[in-house]
């Protein structure tokens, strides 16, 4: 698949979707010397909320360091935050369940970030390789490549083309027709809580050291966990990321009422659900900024599929959407493209990427899947 004239990569590749693993592949094959275009079907990079925090472990970082330029990565590292080093489970009332320690890495480990932040340090240097506003319709073979056409009516022409659109993925629909993504039934709201001095005074000292749960057995909860950034944006700064979880039964509302509130209705669905927990709990998420909230489902699947041979192919959450409760999306994400710019660049092949993809995929998908079976009340056969 890979061209190459006089040493040189003669290939141009087109992504759909500058998500997590779209702007690393991005990134990667660029560093190579590859020709890259991005369509992303967001107007604008801060279009959508996206400011919650995603876990990033040493598959991610190995990743990262192998796919970004040395000026990017600088700006990845500056931008995330400083390293925690804790998870622990408690009850309502703030009786400790559970403790695991971990070491905290070196002044350029990440171990987690904000998406915005993230998303957008990983955009560094990307100003001529992305197209905003570029929602992918469909595609066809033509010739040795791939011809793609957009929601807008215009067509781009490409040796290859990535799948990176994420879970609800069109260019998966196309080459997959028969990929199930399964929901859940578990909604989560998301919210943040701006971390001023008068709320760092009550916030439980292990809530601003790593990622803490709170529940009452299997079922509807609570996590914490905090985003105390290197650098921050410009837009926002340090806060504590609150989700609740629950099914559509233990939140007391069903998709079409979940879906249709606002975000401070859904925040105050939170403050009612949390009513007769610990104070310090309360006081917490009468501190969010309930603009900030947000609800979604979560899916995933239960088979990772191999799709055919050609010039399109796929990556992260539109092959392999999984439930958050391994936080494995992103590294795999990340993963895959690392993987994929090797494929690209002609050290390894399309068809190794496709099997290696599969087998580390599945394993991811399956992790989230037990996980969940643990914390969460799962409807998935
Ligand atoms: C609340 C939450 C918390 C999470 N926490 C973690 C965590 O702690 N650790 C972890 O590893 N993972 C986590 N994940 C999962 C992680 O966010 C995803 O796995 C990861 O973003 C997948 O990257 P991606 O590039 O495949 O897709 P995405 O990041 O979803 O990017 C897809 C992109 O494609 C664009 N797009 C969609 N359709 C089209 C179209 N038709 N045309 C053009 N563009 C399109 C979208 O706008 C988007 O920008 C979390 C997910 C959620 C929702």
């Amino acid at each position: 698949m890979t061209k190459f004239t006089d040493g040189v990569i003669e290939m141009k590749v087109a992504i759909a979707g500058a998500g997590i693993g779209g702007l690393a592949l991005a990134q990667g094959l660029l560093k190579a010397g590859v020709e890259v275009r991005v369509y992303e079907r967001d107007p604008s990079p801060s279009f959508r909320r996206q400011g919650y925090r995603i876990h990033i472990g040493p598959v991610g970082e190995q990743a990262l360091a192998a796919v970004l330029p040395e000026v990017v990565r600088r700006r990845v590292i500056e931008t995330a935050t400083h390293p925690g080093d804790l998870v622990a489970g408690f009850d309502p009332q703030l009786n400790q369940l559970s403790e695991r320690t971990f070491p905290i890495g070196g002044p350029d480990s990440i171990t987690s970030v904000d998406r915005y932040a993230f998303r957008r340090a990983m955009m560094t240097g990307l100003d001529e390789v992305i197209a905003f506003g570029k929602e992918f319709a469909s595609c066809g073979v033509v010739g040795d490549g791939v011809e793609i056409r957009f929601a807008d009516g215009t067509t781009e022409v490409a040796d290859v083309l990535v799948g990176a659109d994420g879970v609800g993925s069109r260019v998966r629909a196309q080459l997959l027709p028969s990929f199930v993504v399964h929901d859940s039934g578990i909604r989560c709201i998301y919210g943040k809580i701006p971390l001023a001095d008068a709320v760092r005074a009550v916030a439980p000292t292990a809530f601003l050291r790593g990622f803490c749960f709170v529940n009452e057995g299997v079922g509807a909860g609570m996590a914490f966990a905090p985003v105390l950034f290197r650098t921050p944006p410009a837009e926002y700064g340090d806060y504590l990321m609150a989700v609740m979880t629950g099914t559509a039964e233990q939140l007391g509302h069903c998709d079409d009422e979940l879906f249709a509130m606002s975000p401070s209705e859904l925040w105050g669905l939170v403050g009612k659900q949390v009513a007769d927990w610990h104070p310090a709990i309360r006081s917490l998420v009468d501190s969010a900024d309930a603009s900030a909230a947000f609800a979604i489902a979560l899916r995933t699947c239960t088979s990772v599929l191999p799709w055919p041979d050609g010039p399109v192919v796929l990556l992260g959450d539109a092959v392999h959407p999984m439930l958050p409760s391994a936080g494995a999306g992103a590294n795999t994400a990340l993963w895959d493209a690392a993987r994929l710019t090797s494929a690209l660049t002609g050290a390894t092949t399309l068809a190794s990427y496709r099997e290696e993809m599969l087998a580390h995929g599945m394993a991811a998908v399956t992790e989230s899947l037990e996980n969940g079976k643990r914390m969460f009340d799962l409807r998935i056969e």
